[in-house]
């Protein structure tokens, strides 16, 4: 069966809701649709209390169970909902995707006297103060946990670095004396420090202790798979010696994602290549040519539609996206892919051999929020897209087979999947326009000659039967997608 996975939240998801119990009711739908992975947002305590989706990392032992900034439940639900709602995911057949933050750490309890020396924000690797001491809250003791689960204290000797009034400083430690880690690329000099306390992996203590913490985690939730949140900002070094420990100790293969925020191909490649290819990474410059060519309308080329993709130079390792928490309107990162774009590339993601594809809550469920931007309150309305629901059925029922490409034509580009003979109805023409009606002759192969064909996504009204090469003409609307499926396949 072909794999989806499922993003179950988005930035804004409210907090006077419950995530965990939510997601808990939908799980039998989600299976039924033909989802097979579930992503779930960070469970651990925030510094922020309720107050911030969970990348503001606190307490990563508090899955909601203690006192702790203001809270016992998370943003989500407290602990015995979040285990309850990944135990019925499971149940269900579906795989639970847990989002793992392990760049930095914020709301320290107590303050140190640490060494620092300034860095320039654009230019991290330039040292612009002589080294000196400031207080920063840089000692976590979890004095609502006690020591339960784990005794380790955070202090300053387990980060890199701090911000401080708003300028960013290296902590002047034994394992860095004030460097950075390495990182793969030299964005902003050296992009190791990305918020907060940033984590400093060159010292063993921490390594063991987030390997404890792997163990903990895993046991305790019962999880199927990682997302990695930031790895762009994290020693590539760290990545495979927690993995593979987390493995060994479980003795099984856990689905690993990370999150690599660059619109190049070439970096991800890289990071792929140097962690051993044990993570999948999100394609980002797919993400990027979607959102240009919603931008540009007719004018973007669709024959370049994966130029410079993930998908189209590491497919088996590419996680294909349409929109995210981090893309939504308001966000940090902020390329909402345009409305109308949506369903071109929710059929891009979907009905492709290459890739895994990952759904956005809004697609589905939809979501309304409010937030300021530059002191101006905005109201945002993501509304469902239609089409994504069925997408995802169709994906698991129709998309196997021989596939073939037809993207020849700067506005109207297609492809067909031939089927298999024991998926019944299975196969599938496609055909998407990013400007004025039109029509393409395509081929199904000869194995479907008498096939008769219609839109279930599109709006034609016609009916296609194939020819005795299994060929036909088919046609699409203006800026609109179509999905020729058999007849006789219901959703
Ligand atoms: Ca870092």
């Amino acid at each position: 069966m072909n794999q989806t996975i499922f993003q179950f939240f988005h930035w804004y998801y409210s907090p006077e809701g419950n995530l965990w119990n939510h997601a808990k009711d939908k799980a039998p739908w989600l299976a039924s649709l033909g989802v097979t992975d579930v992503w779930l947002p960070p469970a651990y305590k925030s510094a922020k209390g309720v107050d911030e989706p969970g990348y503001a990392v606190y307490d990563l032992y508090d899955l909601g169970e203690f006192d702790q900034k203001g809270t016992v439940r998370t943003r989500y639900g407290t602990k015995q909902e979040y285990l309850d709602c990944i135990k019925t995911i499971k149940d269900n057949g579906m795989g639970v995707i847990a989002d793992l933050v392990f760049n930095h750490k914020m709301g320290g309890d107590e303050k140190e006297l640490v060494p620092v020396q300034k860095v320039s924000d654009e230019n991290r690797e330039e040292v612009i103060s002589e080294p000196h001491q400031v207080e920063a809250h840089t000692r976590f003791t979890f004095p609502g946990r006690r020591g339960k689960y784990s005794d380790y204290v955070w202090d300053w000797h387990s980060f890199t670095g701090i911000c401080e009034d708003g300028t960013i400083a290296a902590l002047i430690n034994e394992y860095g004396h004030g460097t950075w880690e390495p990182m793969l690329e030299d964005e902003n000099g050296n992009f190791d420090y990305l918020m907060g306390n940033d984590i400093e992996f060159r010292n063993p203590n921490v390594r063991e202790e987030l390997k404890r913490w792997g163990e903990w985690y895993v046991e305790t939730t019962g999880v199927t798979g990682f997302r990695m949140d930031a790895v762009k900002h994290i020693n590539p070094d760290f990545f495979p010696d927690w993995l593979d420990h987390i493995k060994n100790h479980f003795q099984r293969d856990f689905f690993t994602i990370g999150e690599y925020w660059r619109n190049d191909v070439g970096p991800l490649l890289k990071f792929q290549e140097v962690t051993g290819h044990r993570i999948k990474l999100f394609d980002v410059p797919l993400h990027f040519n979607f959102y240009r060519a919603s931008m540009e309308g007719i004018d973007f080329d669709m024959r370049a539609i994966f130029d410079n993709s993930l998908v189209k130079e590491n497919p088996f390792e590419a996680i294909t996206f349409v929109d995210n928490h981090d893309t939504q309107p308001l966000q940090s990162l902020e390329s909402t892919v345009d409305y109308w774009f949506k369903p071109h590339a929710y059929a891009i993601i979907m009905l492709r051999e290459a890739g895994i594809p990952c759904v956005f809550y809004p697609a589905v469920f939809e979501a309304k929020y409010v937030d300021d931007k530059d002191g101006e309150e905005i109201y945002v309305e993501l509304n469902k897209i239609p089409v994504v629901e069925p997408m995802i059925k169709m994906r698991r029922d129709l998309c196997y087979g021989i596939q073939v490409e037809y993207f020849d034509d700067a506005t109207i580009v297609g492809w067909t999947k031939q089927g298999e003979r024991d998926k019944q109805l299975s196969g599938l023409a496609v055909l998407m326009s990013n400007g004025d009606e039109g029509e393409k002759w395509m081929s199904m192969g000869e194995k479907n000659a008498g096939r008769i064909m219609t839109d279930i996504c599109g709006g034609r009204p016609e009916r296609v039967t194939l020819n005795e090469k299994g060929e036909g003409m088919f046609k699409v609307n203006a800026g609109s997608v179509s999905v020729w499926v058999d007849e006789r396949y219901r959703l």
